[in-house]
C-alpha cells in the first residue's frame, strides 16, 4: 500500500526547503519499521549538505534526529511494537569489524549509508507527487517529515512519559557532545574539561561534563552562549581573550585534562592543545575544511587528539542514558530546544545559521 503523507524537500543545494506530498511504497519491509514522526531536530550536518558539493543526492528529505511512535512493524523480528516510543539515530551496517566492536559510528560503510545514498536494497523507495523518485533516506530516516521508515536496529525505544517530540536531537546531536564526555574521555569527578564552541554539540558536552562531576571552562564568541554555558555549570571565556591557553591553564590548576572542539578553527584547536596538562586529549567533532598545521610542540609530553564521531556512542545504551539524567535533572537539554511547526523550516534553518536559536526542532 502506497502511503502518502507531507514531508520537507531539498531540491536544490541553494534553494528552501518546500513542503510536500512525497509517497513510500511499500512500508515497511522485513526488520524496518514504519515511525510517526512526533519531531526532528535540525542538526549542521542536513544543513552541509548545501555545502557537500554535490556528494549527496537530491531532491532529498533530510533531518537525522528523528522520534515518534512505531505504527508499524514490519516482520517479527524488529524486537518493537504499534505504539512503541522511539528515537531514531545514525545508520550503521551491522556485521563490518567497526560494528561488531560496538564502534557503529566508524561502521565501514557510515558515509554511504548516512550521507551519501543509503541502503541499496532500498535506494528508492520515496517519490514525489510527480512519481519522480527522491534521494535515498538521509541518515536511515528522512525525519523532515510525517513519517520515516528505519530499520529498526537504529531505533532506541524509550519510556512513554518522556515528552517524546523533544527527543529527536538525543539520536545525534545531543548524543555526541555527551558521548565525547562519557564515552571517548571518561570523564571522572573533579577532571578538568574545555568545550570550544558552545552550541549544541558544545552545550550538551558541557551538561555531561557537569553530571559527571567536572569543571569545565567553556570558550565562544557569543555572549548568550556563554551565558547559557554558565549556566549549566562552565567558566564562561571569551573566544578572543588575550593569551587564551595562559587564561584556561589558569582556571584549570596547571592545565586541563581534556579539550573538546566543535569550531574546526585552526586557531583553537591549537590554542586548545597549548591549554591541555600533559597526557591531555583533545577531541575533535567538527569537521575540518582547512588543513590543520599543528604548532611545534603541540602533542609534547603525550598529549593526544583524536576525531570523535557521534559521540563514540552505542545509541541503544546512551540515549537511555541522558533521557534518565534529563529525568534526575542533571542533563537539561530541554532548555536548548525552539520547536517550529515543520511548515516554518526555513525560518528555523535562518535562526539556526544566524545562531538565535541552539537546536530547533520541527513538529510535523
Ligand atoms: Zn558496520
Ligand atoms: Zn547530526
Amino acid at each position: 500500500m502506497t502511503r502518502r503523507f507531507g514531508a520537507a524537500v531539498l531540491r536544490s543545494y541553494e534553494s528552501r526547503f518546500v513542503l510536500e506530498e512525497v509517497a513510500l511504497d511499500p512500508a515497511p519491509a522485513d526488520g524496518e519499521i514504519l515511525v510517526r514522526i512526533a519531531g526532528c531536530g535540525m542538526c549542521r550536518t542536513d544543513l552541509a549538505v548545501r555545502r557537500s558539493a554535490g556528494r549527496s543526492p537530491l531532491p532529498a528529505v533530510l533531518g537525522h534526529e528523528g522520534a515518534g511512535v512505531v505504527v508499524e512493524t514490519g516482520g517479527p523480528n524488529t524486537g518493537l511494537s504499534t505504539g512503541d516510543h522511539v528515537v531514531l539515530s545514525f545508520d550503521s551496517c551491522g556485521s563490518c569489524r567497526s560494528c561488531l566492536a560496538a564502534a557503529p559510528a566508524y561502521c565501514d560503510s557510515f558515509a554511504s549509508l548516512n550521507l551519501f545514498g543509503g541502503r541499496k536494497e532500498n535506494a528508492a523507495r520515496y517519490a514525489d507527487a510527480s512519481g519522480m523518485e527522491l534521494a535515498p533516506r538521509w541518515f536511515g530516516q528522512s525525519s523532515f517529515a510525517e513519517y520515516a521508515v528505519v530499520a529498526a536496529r537504529n531505533a532506541v525505544r524509550v519510556d512513554p512519559s518522556l515528552p517524546v517530540e523533544l527527543l529527536g536531537p538525543l539520536g545525534c546531536g545531543f548524543l555526541t557532545g555527551a558521548g565525547a564526555v562519557f564515552n571517548s574521555f571518561g570523564v571522572l569527578p573533579g577532571d578538568t574539561v574545555i568545550v570550544l564552541g558552545a552550541g549544541a554539540v558544545g552545550l550538551a558536552a558541557v551538561m555531561a561534563a557537569a553530571a559527571s562531576g567536572a569543571a569545565i571552562v567553556a570558550v565562544d564568541r557569543h555572549p548568550e552562549r556563554l551565558a547559557l554555558a554558565e549556566r549549566f555549570g562552565a567558566i564562561p571565556v571569551h573566544a578572543e581573550s588575550t593569551d587564551l591557553p595562559g587564561l584556561i591553564r589558569q582556571l584549570t590548576d596547571g592545565g586541563a585534562r581534556y579539550a573538546l572542539d566543535t569550531t574546526a578553527s585552526a586557531q583553537l584547536i591549537n590554542d586548545a592543545l597549548r591549554s591541555l596538562r600533559p597526557t591531555g586529549h583533545l577531541g575533535l567533532v567538527a569537521r575540518l575544511h582547512t588543513e590543520l598545521s599543528l604548532e611545534p610542540g603541540a602533542l609534547d609530553r603525550g598529549r593526544k587528539i583524536s576525531h570523535i564521531c557521534e559521540g563514540d556512542a552505542v545509541p541503544g545504551l546512551l540515549i537511555p542514558r541522558l533521557t534518565a539524567l534529563w529525568q534526575a535533572g542533571r542533563f537539561p537539554f530541554d532548555e536548548l530546544i525552539r520547536t517550529y511547526p515543520l511548515a516554518d523550516i526555513n525560518e528555523a534553518e535562518r535562526d539556526c545559521e544566524a545562531g538565535r536559536v541552539v537546536k530547533p526542532v520541527l513538529l510535523p
